[in-house]
């Protein structure tokens, strides 16, 4: 059996490894409260809900891509229904509920991640009521995610 067998085995679960460490490393813990809340995601109805590891994992996977990220938490917004689902693990930590709840309040990441993709969205929404009579031009389901992993 030559020596780099396993070699191409082992190479990519290295490169997973060090991708989840960076994601670790790079994931977000701070609110931007001096920005204040985004306009028009403001006044969401939000929902909390309490879950496992492995079913958190499941529902922030659902509202985007979460690729390596291992969420400490997530808050799905859906911009069409103005809606906030917070997903939060059973031992979650009270800041780490605070934050959730910020974002459900409509506050983002010193980044602006939220910000920028609500403002893509009003500006698809925007340009499609012109195109009302073409269905396959209407609004995505304007579902997006705020993902945390610390
Ligand atoms: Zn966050």
């Amino acid at each position: 059996m030559p020596a780099n067998e396993y070699g191409p085995l082992i190479k990519p679960i290295n490169r997973i490894l060090v991708l989840v460490l960076l994601a670790l490393i790079s994931g977000c813990s701070s609110i931007d409260y001096r920005e204040g809340p985004i306009a028009g995601l403001d006044r969401m109805t939000v929902e909390e809900h309490y879950v496992d590891g492995a079913e958190l994992y499941n529902r922030c996977s659902r509202c985007g891509h979460l690729g390596l990220e291992l969420p400490v938490a997530c808050t799905c917004i859906n911009f069409r229904l103005n809606r906030a689902v917070i997903w939060l693990p059973h031992d979650a930590s009270q800041a780490t509920i605070e934050h959730e709840r910020a974002h459900g309040r409509g506050y983002d990441h010193p980044n602006g991640e939220l910000r920028s993709r609500y403002a893509a969205w009003r500006e698809f929404v925007d340009k499609s009521i012109g195109l009302a009579s073409r269905p396959k031009m209407l609004p995505e389901s304007g579902l997006t995610r705020v993902s945390d992993s610390q």
